[in-house]
């Protein structure tokens, strides 16, 4: 279980998260929506240790995530796809995605993990000598998320991945998002897409700017007045 509780962030004295609580058990995907500057990103970064020391504990069952450093966060499995995807675009699409294994170094493992990945998006297979910067927006995005997954994480944290791809692509990275959660992956999802997200994920929380504001199964969150009110116009 990868546990948030009482997390508090702030930058340079102005608070980003205040209080906030979320959990998400083994193999569930979880979603957390909220508008421009909610501080959706702040969490995910928090998680992995990308932002100033906070108050409040993270989890992953009894470890304490905030003693650690990145690399370790992310050895304990726990990967990030920012929402920049922060692609080597001058790289090839292998490259990328030998960039994933950085800080695995059982050999015997990395065959196994590019076929892992390889297998979920065939096109980045047909696509392995390729110039990054050649894909296509969609592309990029397959490839960041299948870079995370080269350390066969347990979580996967994706922040906006839907971010300026078509509806038939978005479609598209949600079938993958529930391919990748079969293999048994829990998945965080930040989204400002509320109904998409409700859509892939079992439970969500509703993020106002820095506190959580709703929580409950997608269905409920569908169905509440807020939630309807700011996300869907209704
Ligand atoms: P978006 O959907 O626009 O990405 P978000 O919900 O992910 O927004 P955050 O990016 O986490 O929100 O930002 C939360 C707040 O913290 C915002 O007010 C933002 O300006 C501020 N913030 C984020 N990163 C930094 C930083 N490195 N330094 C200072 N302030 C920051």
């Amino acid at each position: 279980m990868l546990t948030v509780k009482g997390l508090s962030v702030s930058y340079d004295g102005i608070k980003a998260l205040n209080d906030v609580s979320i959990g998400v058990a083994p193999g569930e995907i979880v979603t957390l929506i909220g508008a421009n500057g909610a501080g959706k990103s702040t969490l995910l970064r928090a998680i992995v240790g990308l932002v100033p020391k906070a108050g409040g504990t993270i989890k992953l069952y009894e470890k304490d995530l905030q003693q650690l450093k990145t690399p370790e966060i992310i050895k304990q499995g726990i990967s990030l796809v920012p929402e920049t995807k922060d692609i080597f675009l001058s790289l090839t699409v292998k490259d990328n995605l030998k960039l994933g294994l950085f800080f695995n170094d059982n050999k015997a493992y990395h065959k196994d993990a590019y076929e892992g990945v390889f297998s979920l998006f065939p096109r980045l297979k047909e696509k392995e000598k390729q110039i990054s910067g050649t894909l296509s927006g969609g592309q990029q995005q397959m490839l960041a998320i299948g870079r995370a997954l080269m350390q066969k994480p347990k979580y996967l944290l994706l922040d906006e991945p839907s971010l300026g791809l078509s509806p038939k692509l978005t479609n598209e990275l949600l079938e993958k998002i529930s391919a990748i959660n079969k293999e048994g992956t829990a998945i965080l999802l930040v989204e400002q897409r509320a109904k998409l997200a409700l859509k892939v994920a079992s439970r969500g929380y509703v993020l106002g700017i820095g506190t959580i504001v709703r929580q409950g199964s997608s269905k409920e969150l569908l169905q509440d007045e807020l939630v309807k009110k700011i996300y869907f116009g209704a």
